[in-house]
């Protein structure tokens, strides 16, 4: 453990202004589906227990569904060559009717959909195999279809409509009708707990109104079908009135719902997304999804799978970014030799040929354990939309600096002047969002850090809450005892006491037990922090952050393990290789934020940050035009 900075427990100067864990935070915790046949291997990653037999072998697709996703991959993309030009697509801010109308044909807006509804009925990893496929071509097309059946009415349907509600929508979504996800407003983005758009029960609760308005809903603007959450009313649950969120089906042509602006954005410009503006919109209870109260958590449980879509599409575009960068820095030359044998730019290489194996680990793993069903892989997927956002950023924040002037201009203007249209610009402005959409950074890091301590806070909620009777008390803190007694000492086994898994060649062993060795220092550390810190810690966002991300770099280190481990057996043992790479990376990585855990100059920052929004420093904002 890092020698604690004294000056840290002083109140944190922010802390008086930040309240204390959002409603979302909490629903989180209720959106859990408790029963499970396999936990979390990431989880497990921040207790301490690396239980390998859940990570190895490599969950790798069946030969049977790779063919299914071969078959529909070899007709997806002429298609996509034929219809859509990414360029003129961009420039336009248009998705042409003919290619929506190319790709309703070929079954993609029923990808996720199953047959028996008219549906494609593809698996998740063949789904994501598509999607990293239009992704890797264009990112506005991929945000149409992963808006429509990632998160909007196919998912949440699929998983929690009745089988009226299926057979009556689904058939009319896998032909082409477009859907959309309705949860954001003008007022809560990343809390939607607290949302202010109402559903009033009518005619004797036989139907509701929906009034209130939504932002930035993707596909809103042209959606035939929409999932939209909404405030009905509370109820009082053992004497206190409880907010009830509910998640209804809205047909898109419904009397009183208007598009009251399309938003236009600096990537994905062709998305269509809006501010829709909904005024006593009446639907029927039967379109109520899953139950009255229920539609917070359906949305967080449809993104919990939904968002697996997002790090996918980040496997395309950072898949275009090295073929772009290996062509390029072979062929440009400056100062004497290949810009790719510089140091400066084979280290950004080195960088993004490691992230996007370990990326490529992260994504088909956790589909895969999506399709099986039986696992808990809210962690999974939450880490592998982070890591694939911030990674895919990085990439092609680099691929824009290896091209150079180049990376800068547009595709249009190259080929203007007798070049490659090389679209470097164009993804850099599409990949942005990743950041911010499913998620932002920061609340997928409150979202982990949230899980990770949940073991902890279920042990000693009771030991640690104000106002628990004595008796109560007093069993939990004996709970607590037995458990720590046995768990504590086990967190300071060093990793080279644990086995090799099988089949993980013996180059990559040290990394192995690098993982359980440093498994065991984060889940010691943040039970160190537990106890220092109690309630407290769940405000100190910036040491979990660091918490977090050893978290993340050890998924992502135990993923590209088992899958160099496969792929060695699959012959190809370069991939042998470019694991090591990544670990070796991620380790230093990882004992960075060790050793940072208390950096000194955190505080000051925050002092900083306060004192500069109470606007001490004037004179930084001067002799500007805004
Ligand atoms: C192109 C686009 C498409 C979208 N599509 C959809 C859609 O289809 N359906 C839909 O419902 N929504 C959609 N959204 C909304 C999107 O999900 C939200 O933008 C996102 O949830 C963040 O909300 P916000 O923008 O209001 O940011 P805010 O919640 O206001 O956050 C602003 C900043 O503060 C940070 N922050 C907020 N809370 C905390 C905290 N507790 N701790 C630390 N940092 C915090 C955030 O990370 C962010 O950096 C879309 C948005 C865009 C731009």
């Amino acid at each position: 453990m890092s020698s604690p900075d004294r000056s840290l427990d002083e109140p944190d100067p922010l802390e008086r202004t930040v309240p204390n864990a959002s409603e979302a935070l909490e629903v989180i915790e209720a959106a859990r589906e408790s029963k499970w046949e396999r936990p979390s291997f990431a989880a497990g990653l921040f207790l301490g227990r690396v239980d390998p037999s859940l990570i190895f072998p490599y969950a790798a697709q069946s030969a049977e569904d790779q063919k299914v996703g071969d078959a529909f991959l070899a007709k997806l993309e002429p298609v996509l060559r034929k219809e859509v030009d990414p360029d003129e697509v961009d420039r336009t801010g248009e998705l042409p009717a003919a290619a929506i109308q190319a790709l309703a044909g070929l079954g993609c807006f029923g990808m996720k959909i199953p047959a028996e509804y008219g549906g494609l009925g593809l698996s998740q990893v063949n789904y994501n195999r598509a999607m990293a496929l239009v992704s890797s071509y264009c990112g506005s097309t991929a945000v149409w279809l992963s808006a429509h059946q990632s998160i909007g009415v196919p998912q949440p349907l699929k998983m929690f409509g009745t089988d009226e509600q299926k057979k009556k929508y689904l058939p009319r979504l896998a032909k082409g009708e477009v859907s959309a996800f309705a949860l954001t407003e003008p007022d809560v983005g990343s809390d939607p707990a607290k949302m202010s758009t109402t559903a009033t029960p009518v005619d004797g609760g036989s139907a509701y109104l929906i009034s209130g308005q939504k932002l930035w809903c993707t596909n809103g603007p042209v959606a035939d079908l929409l999932v939209v959450m909404a405030r009905t009313p509370d109820r009082v649950i053992r004497g206190k009135p409880r907010k009830q969120i509910t998640a209804f089906i809205v047909e898109g042509k419904s009397a009183g719902l208007t598009v009251e602006h399309r938003c236009q954005f600096m990537g994905i410009r062709a998305i269509q997304n809006g501010l829709l503006k909904f005024k006593d919109v009446r639907v029927p209870k039967e379109n109520i999804l899953w139950g009255v109260g229920r539609g917070l958590k359906l949305a967080l449980m449809t993104l919990n799978t939904g968002r697996l879509t997002l790090p996918a599409a980040c496997v395309g575009a950072s898949r275009r970014c090295l073929k772009i960068v290996q062509e390029w820095s072979l062929q440009r030359v400056q100062w004497g030799g290949p810009i790719g044998h510089h140091e400066a730019v084979a280290e950004k290489i080195g960088r993004m040929a490691a992230d996007q194996f370990a990326l490529e680990a992260l994504v088909w793993l956790t589909s895969a354990w999506a399709d099986r069903g039986d696992m808990d892989i809210r962690i999974e997927a939450a880490v592998a939309k982070l890591f694939g956002s911030e990674s895919v950023w990085n990439t092609v924040d680099q691929t824009l600096q290896i091209r150079g002037g180049r990376g800068y201009e547009t595709a249009q203007s190259l080929r203007g002047r007798g070049e490659k249209g090389i679209p470097v610009e164009r993804i850099f402005r599409d990949m942005r969002i990743n950041r911010i959409i499913e998620g932002t950074s920061e609340v997928m890091h409150l979202f982990i850090a949230r899980e990770a301590l949940d073991p902890h806070l279920q042990l000693g909620f009771d030991v640690i809450l104000p106002g628990v009777a004595p008796a109560k008390r007093m069993k939990a803190m004996v709970r607590a005892g037995l458990f720590y007694a046995g768990w504590y000492p086990m967190q300071w086994l060093p990793g080279f006491l644990s086995a090799r898994p099988a089949g993980l060649p013996g180059e990559l062993a040290g990394h192995w037990r690098s993982v359980v060795g440093l498994s065991h220092r984060l889940a010691r550390t943040l039970f160190h922090q537990m106890v220092r810190h109690r309630q407290g810690l769940e405000k100190r966002q910036v040491l979990l952050n660091r918490l977090v991300d050893v978290g993340v770099e050890l998924f992502a280190m135990s993923a590209a393990l088992s899958r160099a481990a496969w792929m060695a057996g699959q012959g190809k043992p370069e991939a042998v290789e470019l694991a090591g790479l990544f670990c070796e990376q991620a380790k230093v990585r990882i004992l960075r934020n060790f050793k940072e855990l208390y950096n000194p100059a955190d505080r000051p920052g925050m002092r900083g940050a306060r004192r500069f929004l109470e606007g001490a420093y004037p004179w930084l904002e001067e002799e500007m035009i805004d």
